[in-house]
């Protein structure tokens, strides 16, 4: 039994106590008032009643001697007495006697009711309680106490007011019991759901049995659970594809200075040259992982500076004026006179345009072309906000659709088994995106297989802050 359960019957039983004990406390006092008040109507109806009798006793007599003989009768109950006074006041009735021969008015009795006979008074007679029995002054008519078969009605009625106050208190304590039991029962399975995922069980996810604030809490607390047991696939992934990628270049590296020390390759220019190359390849991943790391993380610095984005992808264009040659491919730079300057990177954005014109030139065969160009957007489906579109076209062996959902993802490759040196980390594109999301773009690719690629690069006119 956990604490909370305690705590929450605790309260409802607190509360029901609280209600219940309330309600017999009013009913009890309303009860016995009201009862009291029905007890002493019916009194009065009966004192009436001995008035009138009282009033036959006269009439047929025509004097008071011998009343004493007919109020005993006239007696209900032993809490009361009766007493009968003729018009001057003497009293000539008494059930006890001894007030007889007294006058009311001597021993204070008043308000008594009147017995006439033919409209005419005669006398007048008093019922009082019976306790005024032992001398005290007496008010006729004061509230007679109830007697013991009375007294016991009412505490009979009273006592059932209590019980069933005790009654529906256990069944309010029973049913509190149920009800914290039925409603902590998801909060421990949240508990033993947390517990799990604290313990690395990251497939563990929560039953949902309602749809109220618990239940939407238990679907919060799985989807969490889902996206930690993604990152940490994603991270398992992203381990073993850095150890994968940096093995590749150890090995050769390894390999070729084993060669090299067992005399197997002679120590010349060319074995260097494969040596430099896989340190060229492991410093430009390890770059690329940095580069990465801080894009996901949201660390990435942008230096931004007013900047002319035609200039820049012109002069980076430019760059690869040789390779291009070398390749018999033909390169484009088109873009309308005026265009806004951007608040962007100019480092980071070059490095964008580099990564795209890298990989078009990769695969584009000779006698293709790559192009630039550049123009002012309003919001379109691609990308809702103004913008100046780039977009990087080449005519070279494109992307088939499989691929084409992918290329964007970290060390995804096309051909994986191209050498490295030649191919790149399967990093580029996906750095290229941080970049350009960095900047609050967006970079995305149109390409058919045999038919050529066109990556596009929109960057918002007004840009967001530096994140
Ligand atoms: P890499 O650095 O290995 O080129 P990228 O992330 O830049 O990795 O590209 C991922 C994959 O996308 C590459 O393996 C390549 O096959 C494909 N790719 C990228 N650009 C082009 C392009 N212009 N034409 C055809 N395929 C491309």
């Amino acid at each position: 039994m956990n604490r909370l359960s305690w705590k929450l019957t605790g309260a409802i039983l607190m509360v029901v106590v609280i209600c219940i004990g309330f309600m017999v406390y009013m009913v009890n006092l309303i009860t016995t008032s009201e009862f009291s008040q029905y007890i002493n109507q019916s009194n009065m109806a009966r004192v009436q009643q001995i008035a009138e009798n009282l009033s036959d006793f006269y009439k047929q007599e025509q004097k008071w001697a011998g009343v004493d003989n007919i109020i005993d009768e006239l007696l209900w109950s032993g809490n009361s007495r009766i007493v009968v006074a003729d018009n001057s006041g003497l009293i000539v009735g008494d059930t006890d006697d001894n007030w007889l021969g007294q006058y009311a008015d001597d021993i204070a009795l008043s308000n008594g009711t009147s017995i006439t006979v033919s409209g005419k008074e005669v006398g007048e007679v008093f019922v009082v309680a019976s306790m005024y029995r032992h001398g005290h002054s007496a008010n006729a008519m004061t509230v007679i106490p109830l007697d013991t078969t009375q007294q016991d009605f009412l505490n009979q009625v009273n006592r059932s007011i209590w019980l069933a106050a005790v009654i529906g208190v256990a069944v309010a304590f029973l049913l509190g019991f149920l009800l914290t039991q039925y409603l902590i029962k998801p909060i421990k399975a949240l508990g033993r759901g947390a517990s799990h995922i604290a313990g690395g069980n990251l497939k563990y996810r929560v039953k949902v049995g309602s749809r109220d604030e618990i239940g939407e809490l238990a679907q919060t607390f799985n989807s969490m659970a889902s996206k930690l047991e993604m990152n940490e696939q994603m991270r398992q992934q992203l381990m073993a594809d850095i150890a994968h990628e940096l093995r590749t270049p150890l090995t050769v590296i390894g390999g070729t200075v084993d060669g090299m020390m067992d005399g197997i390759f002679p120590t010349n220019s060319e074995r260097l040259g494969t040596i430099k190359e896989q340190t060229v390849l492991l410093t430009r991943l390890i770059g690329d992982l940095r580069d990465i790391s801080l894009a996901e993380t949201g660390q990435l610095k942008l230096e931004k500076t007013s900047t002319d984005v035609f200039e820049l992808a012109k002069r980076t264009l430019s760059k690869f004026e040789a390779a291009s040659k070398e390749k018999n491919i033909n390169l484009l730079i088109k873009g309308p006179s005026e265009l806004p300057q951007l608040s962007i990177d100019p480092f980071r954005i070059e490095q964008v345009i580099n990564n795209l014109l890298t990989n078009a030139l990769r695969h584009t065969p000779a006698g293709g072309s790559i192009s630039i160009s550049m123009d002012m957007r309003n919001r379109s489906q691609q990308f809702d906000k103004k913008h100046i579109l780039i977009s990087v076209a080449d005519t070279g062996e494109g992307i088939s659709p499989e691929h084409l959902a992918h290329i964007f993802d970290r060390f995804y490759r096309v051909k994986s088994a191209r050498s490295r040196s030649d191919g790149g980390t399967g990093l580029g594109l996906a750095i290229a995106s941080q970049m350009v999301q960095a900047h609050g773009g967006r970079l995305w690719v149109e390409s058919a297989q045999g038919k050529g690629s066109t990556f596009y690069i929109a960057l918002p006119v007004n840009s967001p802050e530096i994140r």
